[in-house]
């Protein structure tokens, strides 16, 4: 069957690649940023032009202001002319102040102003419009008109400067800062389309940069996104190439210890636990049938010899005591495998309950002194106290006389065997120690593998399956517990059972 990943269509491999999620959002990130960026800077552009433009406009008018005021009187005198003069009140107002006749001289004065102010115009960099109107509203001075009709504005409070904006007929917009006094009223404007001008070509400038720069970081993501994820396809490509029947293989490592490196470093690691479990699988199954088959041929062997010919009624008796024997044996093998197998599943029958460590060690030292009896072995207990903890009494039983019959079956005659149970904070420590035959160093580690014996034919003849050890290794682990050996060869064996002690719940 092939694999799912297989039947995916090209194009929704694509959409579905991590490489055109991170171009896309790599991308987007970059997209958002320069739209944000520039929206951002134009209407500050925007906000600081006109802040400026208004501080120009109110600067000029300012300067306007305080230039002309202290000749005021000047061009109060040349102006109005007496022939605007049309209401009565007005005429007496005038008599009634400086009764002096216009002089040529004055006359001459009042232009040297205004032409004082169209050289500050000239010298200015922006090219303000400026009007300087009587309070009649006539022009006394007037510059860049621009073809712009001329500047009218509502009168405002004496000595305040007013900026607004207004609107030609050609709908062109003005800037305009206004100021009064009781003499004459000061326009100075600035055509607002020169601001707006920069600000559209700031906006084109945007316009222009933000695709050039939405297809770099598209192209940008997907090379950097293409080159970093490379090294991903490999792996992936090796380790679609292993399977069960080259699970030696490993993944080449780059050697940089980064994401890419430790991911491999991963894979390899998984690879070889897989291959250790595969091949562990593979010897059980070997050691298994052999155990099996062992048994079934001499049961073969011996039934078939009696039946050549006619045999004594001793020996009938004796295949058959031989037979039951072989029997009996598969059947322990059978069974402690099936309760491995169970134990494997999840699905051991296990009765937990409030169990006394000591009486366990206490019954079974009564076994182990019957046990090594014939081998003048000597069996010494030490269960100073009382232990109490909670497990299944009948598999805690199993794990203890496990180790006490090998450490019987593996000593020689006229050897020692110990037992203690010593409590630790927390937890309670079952050691079997002998004097035996010792366990070399590098076999350690296998004697809790099932079927795994050091030698096998001494084993066998002591009745031993070779699964003693393992079900003891599980029996402390589905307790919570370790189990571990130190031993020497020739002078003996400590096996070490650590279990946590479990407080009883109170009923
Ligand atoms: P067996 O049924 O063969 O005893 P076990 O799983 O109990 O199987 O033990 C595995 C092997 O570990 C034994 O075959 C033996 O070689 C070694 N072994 C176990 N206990 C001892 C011990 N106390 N001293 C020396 N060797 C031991």
């Amino acid at each position: 069957m092939k694999k799912p990943f297989h039947s995916i269509s090209g194009l929704s491999k694509f959409f579905h690649s991590i490489r055109t999620k991170l171009t896309f959002w790599y991308s987007l990130i970059v997209f958002a940023t320069l739209v944000g960026f520039g929206v951002t800077a134009y209407y500050y552009t925007q906000e600081k032009l006109f802040a400026s433009l208004d501080y120009s406009l109110r600067n000029e008018v300012v300067w306007l202001k305080s230039f002309i005021e202290p000749k005021a009187r000047k061009i109060k005198l040349k102006r109005p002319n007496r022939k605007q003069i049309v209401n009565k009140r007005q005429q007496k107002k005038i008599r009634k102040s400086h009764e002096v006749e216009v002089t040529n001289e004055d006359s001459l004065e009042v232009d040297q102003i205004w032409n004082q102010i169209y050289e500050h115009t000239l010298l200015s960099p922006k090219k303000q419009i400026i009007q300087i109107r009587d309070r009649n509203g006539d022009i006394l001075y007037k510059s860049y008109s621009l073809g712009k009709e001329d500047l009218l504005f509502d009168d405002i409070p004496y000595n305040t400067i007013k900026l607004v904006t207004l609107y030609d007929q050609s709908g062109q917009a003005l800037r305009l800062a206004v100021t009064q006094n009781a003499i004459m009223k000061i326009f100075v404007a600035y055509p607002e389309a020169e601001v707006s001008e920069v600000l559209g070509n700031l906006f084109s400038i945007f316009v222009l940069m933000v695709p050039a720069a939405l297809v770099l970081s598209l192209l940008g993501g997907w090379f950097l996104a293409t080159r970093s994820l490379k090294p991903v396809d490999r792996v992936t490509g090796t380790a679609r190439a292993i399977t069960v029947q080259n699970l030696d293989q490993r993944i080449p490592h780059t050697g940089v210890e980064d994401e890419i490196g430790r991911l491999i470093s991963t894979f390899n690691d998984m690879i070889e636990r897989l291959q250790s479990s595969f091949e562990k699988v593979k010897q059980f199954s070997v050691d298994a049938s052999h155990e099996l088959r062992t048994p079934l041929t001499v049961m073969r062997g011996e039934i078939e010899i009696a039946l050549r010919a006619k045999q004594s009624g001793e020996e009938y008796r004796r295949v058959l005591s031989s037979t039951l024997d072989e029997i009996l044996r598969m059947s322990a093998i059978v069974e402690n495998l099936l309760m491995l197998a169970k134990g494997d599943i999840g699905k051991a029958d296990l009765h937990f309950e409030n169990v006394s460590l000591a009486g366990i060690v206490q019954d079974l030292s009564e076994d182990g002194e019957m046990l090594a009896k014939t081998k003048n072995i000597s069996v010494h207990v030490n269960t100073s106290k009382e232990v109490f903890t909670i497990g299944d009494p009948m598999r805690l039983r199993q794990l203890v006389l496990n180790l006490l019959e090998n450490a019987i079956k593996y000593t020689n005659e006229n050897g020692s065997v110990w037992m203690s149970l010593i409590r630790e904070n927390g937890s309670v420590k079952i050691v079997v120690k002998d004097t035996g035959i010792g366990i070399p160093k590098e076999e350690q580690t296998k004697i809790f593998d099932r079927f795994y014996r050091i030698d096998k034919g001494r084993s066998r003849e002591m009745g031993g399956t070779g699964l003693g050890l393992s079900i003891a290794k599980w029996i402390a682990e589905s307790h919570g517990g370790t189990i571990s050996v130190e031993s020497e060869v020739n002078k003996g064996s400590t096996f070490t059972v650590v279990l946590p002690l479990k407080p009883a719940h109170p009923h």
